[in-house]
């Protein structure tokens, strides 16, 4: 019987925590301060049984479910009021097998974890830009990175995985191609994934780091942007990003990192206009993996964007013009390219519905005091609305979605078809819908 919480922790290998615990505001903390929430029960678990078990609890006592692997998803459904935490944050080791160029990852591995374990083989998998991010939940939705380009995103690289469904049964993704196919981008909708199996690549080093323009040359440097990835061969990953200096005047950075031996792509990046600071060199991919290194659990956020189907004069305009409405720093606009390798994969392997967009545009709210709450939720809801005529299909990136989406924004990211996929899959695996705390597939 598991009826109270001592008799979870009885039954549970790894740790219970609970309201009165001194751990207990630490472990329900999760990366986007706007999210402040008391779950009933924190179950940190360390093993498949571990998680079986904690459903059974939740079951038993009639408790909603939250998953959480990093803590990053800044619509904070890794926790939620009175409900059970399935925590796997003790679940972090990364065996690397060297020889086989594959990385078995446990469910609540962050992407540091994962880059030391691979990196000491000189080896990788396109990750996360944030070391704390969970490789589970960014995988799980998708993932856009440095090495994009090079190698992908992160679910073409995911080959196999272990996943508990909520009535407790153990699934090897590897057996099931429609599950394997579902986690390429699906969400955590269909179980928990306490092992995710991912191939790897070699990689020494990169040039990489960060520019910097200003004044008037923001806007041409953007345009010479995406010039660059239009042409630039897959050796070149590239984001950028637009923000507000002190003085309330426009700045974009772009953040390149080059894995080949002719940088003329670089070269011709530099030579854009406003160009103030060039932090462009060879470093090592840990180097690169701290460029945007944020806080955890100190800013609030809100975040909404769309995949664009291309990027012209008149969305650049736009998007200076919704960086001078931010009014003050920090909070910003995002544009990461998805050129190269994501669209190299062939659309049926994965749900992902994004690799045949161009880029991904998102307004990133990003304050700390609670009274500007309601202006910058709606500034990024408007910047979202301008970037929409631009919209591949309406639908954007489930891993920075906030948890106000509606049902048929899910849907446009996906298509028609590939929802309706998944909701035959979520019917065969949790057809109560136990897993909602996400960017939720309904089974019906
Ligand atoms: C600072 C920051 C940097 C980021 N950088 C990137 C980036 O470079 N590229 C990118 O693509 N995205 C990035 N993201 C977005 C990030 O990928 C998503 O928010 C992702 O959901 C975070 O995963 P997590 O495990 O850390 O989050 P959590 O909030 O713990 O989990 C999010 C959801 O994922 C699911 N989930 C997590 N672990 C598991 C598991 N083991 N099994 C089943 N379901 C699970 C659950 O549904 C859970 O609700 C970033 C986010 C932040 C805040």
């Amino acid at each position: 019987m598991l009826d109270t919480l001592s008799d979870l922790r009885g039954s549970l290998a790894g740790e219970v925590i609970g309201p009165e615990d001194p751990a207990y505001d630490r472990a329900r903390r999760c990366f986007n301060a706007l999210v402040d929430r008391r779950p009933a029960v924190i179950a940190r678990c360390v093993s498949t049984r571990d998680v079986a078990t904690a459903f059974d609890y939740a079951r038993a006592n009639d408790l909603e479910v939250a998953v959480r692997g990093g803590g990053h998803n800044p619509a904070g459904h890794c926790v939620a009021d009175d409900a059970l935490v399935i925590d796997l944050s003790l679940l972090r080791a990364v065996a690397v097998d060297a020889d086989e160029r594959v990385a078995h990852a446990g469910g609540g591995a962050t992407w540091l974890d994962f880059d030391s374990a691979t990196q000491a083989h000189g080896l990788v998998t396109p990750g996360g830009v944030v070391g704390s991010t969970g490789v589970a939940g960014l995988t799980l939705g998708g993932g856009i990175g440095h090495l994009t380009a090079q190698h992908g995103l992160t679910c073409d690289n995911l080959v196999g995985a272990e996943v508990v469904t909520p009535d407790g049964s153990v699934v090897e993704a590897g057996d099931d191609g429609e599950l394997l196919w579902a986690l390429r981008g699906g969400g955590g909708n269909f179980g928990v994934a306490t092992r995710l199996d991912f191939r790897l690549h070699e990689l020494d080093g990169v040039i990489g780091g960060k520019l910097t323009y200003t004044g008037e040359g923001v806007r041409e440097a953007l345009r010479h942007f995406r010039e660059v990835v239009a042409r630039s061969p897959r050796e070149l990953s590239c984001q950028a990003g637009l923000s507000l200096g002190e003085t309330g005047e426009p700045a974009l950075w772009i953040a390149p990192c080059y894995t080949g031996s002719d940088a003329e792509e670089l070269e011709s990046l530099r030579a854009a206009p406003g160009l103030v600071e060039d932090g462009v060199q060879a470093q090592t991919f840990f180097a690169q993996q701290n460029l945007f290194d944020s806080p955890y659990g100190v800013d609030r956020n809100y975040w909404k964007g769309h995949f664009v189907r291309e990027l012209p004069d008149e969305l650049i305009d736009e998007l200076i013009e919704r960086i001078g409405a931010l009014g003050r720093p920090p909070g910003g606009l995002l544009i990461e390219s998805l050129h190269g390798a994501p669209k190299d994969a062939e659309d049926s392997s994965g749900v992902v519905g994004f690799r045949r967009a161009a880029f991904n545009v998102s307004a990133m709210a990003t304050w700390q005091d609670a009274r500007f709450d309601d202006e910058h939720i709606q500034w990024a809801r408007e910047t979202a609305a301008a970037i929409e005529p631009w919209s591949l299909r309406g639908g954007g990136y489930v891993n920075y979605m906030q948890a106000d989406e509606p049902v048929e924004r899910v849907r446009a990211t996906f298509g028609d078809e590939a929802f309706e996929r998944l909701q035959a899959l979520k019917r065969r695996y949790d057809p109560d819908n136990v897993l909602r705390r996400n960017q939720n597939i309904p089974p019906n």
